[in-house]
Formats: C-alpha cells, structure tokens, sequence
C-alpha cells in the first residue's frame, strides 16, 4: 500500500494495523504520527506522567480521602452514571444516614429509597441495600477484599469491582468506566466504536494500569477524563498524555471515539391519575419490587393505547390497576422525562374518586395520604415535579 494512501486512513497505535473502514475520519494532522504505541514501552512514561499530573492536578474528592471500604463502595455506586456534582451532598448525607454496612443492612427498605430519591436508577439503592445484608451474613460486615466476591455481590459489575478494590484496599484490578473508554480509545486512536472493542480496552486498561500504585492510577486516569480528556473539546495542550496519544497525532481527537447511530429513543405517552377522596387525600400506589422504579411510590396511571382519549386511558388503567370508578377533571400538569432507553411524556389529571375499594392488582400497596404526608414517600424524579404541581395548586385553592 502506497504511503499517500496510507496517511489518510487511521491506524490503530497499539496493533500498527490500519482500520478498513474510515469514510467518517478525517485525514491524519501534518505533525504526523510517525509510529506505533507501542504499550509495553511507553506504559512506564505513561504512568510517570499521569500520576505526577494527578498529583498537582487531581480533584479533592470527599470519598478520596477515606480509605473505608464501604464509603468508597457507596461513592462507587453513586457515581455510576452521574456526575460528581450531583453525588456530593447524596454522599454525605448518606453516610450520615448509614454509617457502616451493618446500618444499612438493618435499614427498611423505604428508608433507604427515600435516601436515594432524585439520584435515579434506583436498582443501585436496592442493590446497595441487599449487598449490605449479603456482607454482613457473608463477609462479617467488611467489603469483600477479593475480586470473585465482590464482584458476585448485587449491583457489582467489573469495573465497580476494581474502582472500589484499587481504591479501598490499592490493589493492582483495571477499570473501564465511560471516561477511561475514552481516554484509551483516543490514546491508540481505536479504530471502531469502544462497544465494539471491549475486551481490547480491558487489555489495554489492565496493561496500562500501575502495579506500584493502582489505587492514584485508577483515580487519575478517571481524573484525565473528567477534566482534560472530556467528550467535546478535549484539552490536549494540557493533557500529560499528549508526546504518546495516537489520536492527538493524528489530529482525530475530536472524532474518536467512534460512535455508534442509534436509533431514536421510543417516546411513552401515559395517562395519569390524581385521585382524591372526599377528605381531600390523594391516592398514591407502590411499583412492584421488580423492573424499573421498584419499590417506588407513584401516582397511578398507564400507557395511552392508539387514538384513545388521554381521560378515557386514565379512567380505564385506574380501573384496571385499582378496580376502582373514577371522574376525570381537568389537566394538572404535563411532565417529560427521559430515561435511558425511552422517554415518556406523563399527562397528569385531577380526578374524583367515584366508588370502590382500591385493589393493589398492577401494585405492591396502595395508599391514601395527605399532601404533608406524601413527602415522606420515595418517589420518582418526574413524580416530584406532579407533587409541586399538587402543592402550588392546594395553595392557590386556600
Ligand atoms: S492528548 Fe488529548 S485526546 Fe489524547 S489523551 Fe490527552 S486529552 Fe485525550
């Protein structure tokens, strides 16, 4: 293959190898990248220069300055998914809740929850809850050190496993999070998108990763992420990595990694009941243990069927679920709200309950309550928005 062909294709670092199919890749930079990385000489530069970057420019993190399993464990979680500005105050507030693994094992269910309400994905709050009382039946009440018992613990994927193991007890188990797909798929400049490349980043993770220090290794290569290898605009100028990385060399930083088209998200249409009795409670249901938002409280409602009338759906899932008759009145609020894989558009209504004694039948429990009570319920984020709504509208009655 002729050189002036070969400089417009995008080779991946580690294997030398060009990627076959780069239409959506630009040109390789006038700088030139003129070799391989090759990984097993270059990991101790590598290494040097991002633990001293981290030690000047790491973030102070409040779970970085315990070496207490299981607060690193809850931070672990946490941040699953979210930012760190977000986990901060769950995370004190938290352990101040539950100080040890043994407090949260003896915890009601709802209480822990009610702990997690806002921070989403709530089978992590389940999971927590049910690891605990497996860590203390199992492991007398100490996060596993080992990584097949961690890792058979609830809610514990592999790269949880070896955030929480390299952090709480430094040994030497590779991470793979969102922000180090990233940085190592720019740093080889990865010729397909990382869910295609998954066991080659656990290898490249692992290769990379300093046996001497894996505990500042795995915080700092998260820290590179999160702060200077971010997903737009990434700050290569300042970046410790930048005499090694592939994708600087070969000005692709900002098209790596790869992405995948996906299909747009499916988009839910529900109809939802505010249902009051003649004291004025407001009835309010609990989503079976299993599936999204387990355990969680809700306002009842359902899918709106194909040209069916969003009043007509809300009086037919109320019957359904409750077996109860109800009278639809007016729109109290509309609310959108995205989840992972689908987006759902809730049309919230006022209604009056009519006759019949509820019945838990789509539910785990149902229960009335007072506008004052409802705040001591875990609810779904998009359920807070309808609790204002409830509020700002009994205000405005009084
Ligand atoms: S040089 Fe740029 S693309 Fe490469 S690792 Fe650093 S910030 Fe990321």
């Amino acid at each position: 293959m002729g050189k002036a062909k070969q400089k417009h294709r995008v080779r991946d670092s580690a294997t030398g190898r060009y990627a076959s199919k780069q239409k959506s890749l630009p040109k390789t930079s006038a700088s030139g990248f003129n070799g391989t990385l090759n990984l097993e000489k270059s990991a101790p530069a590598l290494r040097q220069a991002l633990l001293s970057w981290y030690g000047e420019q790491g973030r102070d993190l409040p779970w970085r300055r315990s070496r207490d399993p299981y607060a690193i464990w809850i931070s672990e979680i946490m941040l699953q998914q979210t930012q760190v500005k977000t986990v901060r105050p769950y995370y004190q507030r938290w352990l101040a809740m539950f100080p040890t693994v043994t407090e949260l094992a003896q915890a009601e269910q709802q209480t822990v929850l009610k702990a997690w309400e806002g921070l989403g994905y709530y089978a992590r709050a389940r999971n927590l809850h049910k690891a605990a009382q497996l860590i203390v039946e199992q492991h007398n009440g100490v996060f596993p050190r080992e990584f097949e018992d961690a890792i058979a613990l609830p809610g514990i994927g592999r790269t949880t496993a070896g955030g929480i193991l390299s952090a709480a007890y430094d040994l030497p188990v590779a991470i793979l999070d969102g922000n180090v797909k990233r940085v190592l798929a720019r740093l080889v400049a990865l010729p397909q998108p990382p869910a295609k490349a998954i066991n080659r980043l656990w290898q490249l993770s692992e290769q990379i990763l300093d046996p001497q220090q894996p505990r500042d290794f795995n915080q700092a290569i998260m820290d590179l992420g999160a702060t200077l290898c971010t997903r737009h605009q990434p700050s290569c100028l300042l970046c410790p990595w930048q005499p090694h990385c592939a994708a600087y060399h070969q000005n692709l930083q900002s098209e790596l990694p790869m992405t995948e088209s996906r299909a747009p998200l499916p988009h839910k249409q529900i109809g939802v009941a505010v249902i009051y009795d003649n004291d004025g409670r407001i009835l309010i249901d609990r989503r079976k243990q299993e599936g999204l938002l387990g355990g969680l409280w809700e306002f009842p409602g359902g899918k709106i069927e194909p040209n069916e009338a969003v009043e007509d759906c809300v009086k037919r899932e109320i019957k359904e679920e409750l077996d109860i008759e109800i009278q639809v009145n007016d729109r109290l609020i509309t609310v959108n709200h995205a989840y992972s894989h689908f987006k759902v558009t809730l049309n919230v209504f006022n209604c009056t309950h009519l006759s019949g004694e509820p019945k838990p039948i789509e539910c785990d429990e149902i229960k009335w309550v007072t506008l004052d009570e409802i705040e001591s319920y875990p609810f779904p984020k998009a359920n807070g928005q309808i609790i204002d709504a409830i509020k700002e509208q009994a205000m405005q009655n009084s």
